[in-house]
């Protein structure tokens, strides 16, 4: 387990973030999805969950809203179990496109979508998965978010569902093309409808955390030991949520940030950072990419202060690492066995970088 001094140490570190990003003002946020959560703007949570089962939570973990592009990684999970690695990946790519999530821009050399954490691919996604009609897909991909999240009530909002259907000519005109292209098959209907609920099903922050902490426990939920994802697609999905989950940001955020994460316009953010925890964080106001702000904030301090960047020095870090378990580590330290002496000395003094 975490220890107890290493579990308070991140509840006080989330508690200040909490407080201070909470009151900043609004000058940095740039709009609402929809525009009715304003009224929400007040709401903020942080969550986390740890690969050993230590939550933390601050503010409104509570509180549901819709996973809106958050679902995009889960169902690219459930296309790669279903059709394999080679078969999905000649359909949908893992190449960050620069692009918002919602431009009309392709692969052309390769007749595909960039990647599957944008609207084209994350359509081509939910064409992937198996089913005999659309309802058979939803059940399946909604029976996967119940497994990641440990609620066996999760479920779509009617009413979000019904709101997507409403505005939903951007996605409309990405299937014609895409079809007229031959990348999409069947009916567009079918594909829009499992695509837009699995955008509309509704979690708490703190359910995000569990969900983000069974990828980062190699695809086994951390709290109730059932398994979400194949553990050979753990890492295709973590690694395209690293290169491509924030959209046009996605480079500055691999740089500055260096967590595996993906957004949605609803102000929620999912974060998997591997072998230790998962956080789920939402709060609505949006920066210019669609990314909550203070989500983006939190998690650029959180990777600083805890050295939790994929490539992080932990001497850099100001609390020196991430406060992880008494547990021996998962592998076995066989350095000192296969090294020749000089060099096992010099891993030694180097403890802790891996
Ligand atoms: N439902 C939204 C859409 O398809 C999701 C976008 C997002 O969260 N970035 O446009």
């Amino acid at each position: 387990m975490v220890s107890q001094t290493g579990a308070r140490l991140v509840a006080e570190q989330l508690e200040e973030l909490h407080a201070r990003h909470g009151t900043r003002g609004d000058d940095r946020i740039v709009s609402f999805y929809p525009p009715e959560a304003a009224a929400d703007r007040h709401l903020f949570a942080i969550a986390g969950t740890n690969v050993d089962g230590t939550r933390w939570g601050v503010g409104d973990c509570e509180v549901r809203f819709p996973l809106q592009s958050i679902s995009k990684v889960f169902t690219f999970g459930l296309a790669l179990e279903d059709n394999g690695r080679e078969a999905t990946l000649a359909r949908v790519g893992v190449e960050p496109s620069g692009e918002p999530f919602n431009s009309i821009t392709f692969d052309e050399a390769h007749h595909r979508p960039h990647n599957p954490m944008i609207n084209t691919g994350a359509l081509v996604a939910a064409n992937l998965v198996h089913g005999v009609d659309r309802h058979d897909k939803i059940t399946r991909l909604l029976e996967r978010l119940r497994t990641y999240s440990g609620n066996p009530d999760l479920a779509v909002d009617q009413d979000v569902l019904a709101a997507e259907l409403t505005s939903n000519d951007r996605n409309l005109g990405l299937c014609y093309i895409m079809r007229s292209l031959g990348m999409i098959t069947g009916e567009i209907g079918d594909t829009l409808a499992v695509y837009l609920a699995m955008c509309s099903v509704t979690v708490t922050a703190s359910e995000l955390s569990v969900m983000g902490a069974t990828l980062a426990h190699g695809g086994i939920n951390p709290l109730t030991g059932q398994r979400a994802l194949t553990r050979r697609y753990v890492r295709d999905v973590v690694s395209v949520m690293n290169t491509c989950g924030m959209y046009d940001a996605a480079g500055q955020w691999a740089t500055d940030v260096g967590i595996p994460a993906k957004s949605g316009v609803s102000g929620g953010l999912v974060a998997t950072i591997v072998n230790h925890l998962g956080l789920g964080m939402f709060s609505p106001g949006l920066d210019v990419h669609g990314h909550s702000v203070r989500a983006v904030n939190v998690c650029r301090e959180l990777s600083e202060r805890f050295g939790l960047h994929i490539f992080a020095d932990p001497g850099e870090s100001s609390l020196g690492g991430v406060p992880t378990a008494d547990t021996p580590p998962a592998r076995p330290d066989r350095t000192r066995e296969v090294l020749p002496a000089a060099e096992a000395e010099h891993a030694e003094h180097h403890e802790g970088r891996a």
